[in-house]
């Protein structure tokens, strides 16, 4: 029988889902019965993986969650090849593969994302020179419980139906398995520089034409950049093993909790001043802390912890052309600094930024026309927050941003329409025809896509 589910929410506590069932299934068999059964398992239906979206792609209110971290098994690991069920963690199939040496092509550094939803949902990442920031590139073949329950395998021979399902969230089929292409791990060296705007800007040219990745943290209040740089190492040098330790250490724990305890400084200003105090020692701490000759590529796939609950940060993502970042992020900064003047509000966190590499993989790729490079504030969830974020999406759209459907949250259909055009038509005719009844669809992505 299926659970009769207490509401649920996402890791940031920005959402709660309220679905009549919850199933947990251990086997594929299981599966394939959850989906036929719609009287048990009433619609809409939504596969879950650890929920660590920040959208309502998973909500399944008076539905069912399908809760797939119960098929979590590692089944083949060749030189080039893993095969896993799709409820796995994409931390624990790294840790299967570095014990042979191999790694996936993308460090991603969300160790929770299980395996389904990272084929076929958006990811982020610094992307290398000729590679794909985003991991769902690298899926090679899925197994899928299609809506009419038929157990189904959807692989690059077949591009176009390929492409819309690395693109589909889960509304074409509850995926239970995933083969990812991998390779020799390979190790990374790591350094953090800061600059002014304008200096980072200036030097874009020659971060782009590095022989390694580029993200960075982007200081609106302070009009400063850090730039993360990852390159091939060096050869023969120490295999630094601390400082991913470190940086996953500061962003699941130190740093958010600190920033939380700031909230007890009494007075706006001075708590701004602190804030921004916290902020330029950050910028310290990263540059002369984090930064090796040497360091496993794998190492900086984190797993962040359920407790302590005020450690749970939320986010939002869009994707901006290379070519118009520059005015971008100096239009982002003004427009956080009239935020904050007009609403008295920040985000709490620092804003995050990746380079990522053109890849048409999937329909809705943030990339599919070219290199972008993104802006993600980071904060808490709460009122202040969505306030922000409403007016986050109106500056992105406005300025030709493309978001994540997974990881930016509180869209309206008319900023996807602008967003993907064509596209989206595409992605909607493909989710139609595989699933015409609606059996996978939530009201959150039937006003999104429009598939009403
Ligand atoms: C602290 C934090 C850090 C993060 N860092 C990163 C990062 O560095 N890089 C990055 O790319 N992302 C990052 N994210 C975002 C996160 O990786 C994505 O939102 C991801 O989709 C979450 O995966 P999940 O397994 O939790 O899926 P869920 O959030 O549970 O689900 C996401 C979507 O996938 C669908 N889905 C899940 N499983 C299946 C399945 N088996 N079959 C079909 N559909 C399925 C769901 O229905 C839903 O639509 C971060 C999130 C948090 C909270």
């Amino acid at each position: 029988m299926p659970d009769t589910p207490s509401p649920i929410r996402n890791w940031s506590d920005s959402l709660e889902t309220r679905p009549a069932a919850l199933a947990r299934p251990t086997s594929v068999e299981e599966v394939v019965e959850i989906v036929r059964d719609r009287a048990r398992y009433p619609s809409p239906l939504r596969p879950m993986g650890s929920y660590h979206s920040t959208t309502a792609c998973a909500v399944a209110d008076g539905g069912t969650l399908v809760d797939m971290r119960g098929l979590n098994r590692v089944l083949e690991i060749t030189e080039t090849r893993v095969r896993a069920e799709a409820g796995a963690e994409y931390i624990d199939v790294a840790e299967a593969l570095r014990a042979r040496g191999l790694e996936f092509h993308v460090a991603l550094e969300i160790g929770n994302i299980t395996l389904g939803s990272a084929a076929c949902c958006a990811t982020k990442d610094g992307s290398y020179p000729g590679e794909a920031g985003q991991a769902g590139a690298f899926v090679s073949a899925v197994r899928m419980v299609d809506a009419e329950g038929e157990l189904v395998e959807i692989g690059e021979d077949q591009p176009e139906l390929f492409r819309a399902l690395r693109s589909s969230y889960g509304l074409m089929g509850v995926i239970v398995e995933v083969t990812f292409r991998v390779r020799r791990a390979k190790p990374v060296a790591v350094v953090h520089r800061n600059y002014s705007t304008q200096a980072f800007l200036d030097a874009l040219p020659e971060l782009r034409a590095r022989e390694g990745s580029l993200a960075f943290y982007i200081f609106p209040f302070a009009d400063r950049i850090t730039a993360q740089l990852r390159g091939p190492a060096k050869a023969r040098a120490w295999r630094n093993p601390f400082v991913w330790r470190v940086r996953n250490f500061g962003v699941a724990y130190a740093v958010p909790l600190f920033v939380r305890a700031l909230a007890l400084v009494p007075g706006r200003g001075l708590r701004l001043a602190v804030m921004r105090a916290f902020d330029a020692m950050s910028r310290l701490l990263l540059a002369l802390t984090l930064r090796a000759r040497s360091t496993r590529a794998s190492d900086q796939i984190t797993r962040y912890r359920y407790r302590p609950k005020l450690a749970c940060f939320t986010f939002n993502i869009w994707a901006f052309p290379e070519q118009d970042y520059p005015d971008t992020l100096r239009a982002y900064q003004t427009f956080c600094r009239a935020h904050l003047e007009v609403h008295g509000y920040r985000p709490e966190l620092l804003t995050v930024g990746y380079r990522v590499s053109p890849s048409q993989h999937a329909l809705l790729s943030y990339s599919f026309e070219g290199p972008v490079l993104t802006i993600d504030p980071v904060g808490f969830a709460g009122p202040d927050w969505d306030r922000f974020n409403a007016a986050f999406n109106i500056f992105c759209h406005s300025h030709g941003g493309k978001p994540l459907l997974n990881q930016s949250p509180a869209l309206t259909p008319e900023q996807v329409e602008a967003a993907f055009g064509e596209r989206l038509a595409q992605q909607r005719a493909a989710v139609r025809e595989g699933d015409p009844s609606g059996r996978f669809t939530n009201p959150h992505f039937a006003r999104l896509l429009r598939l009403d």
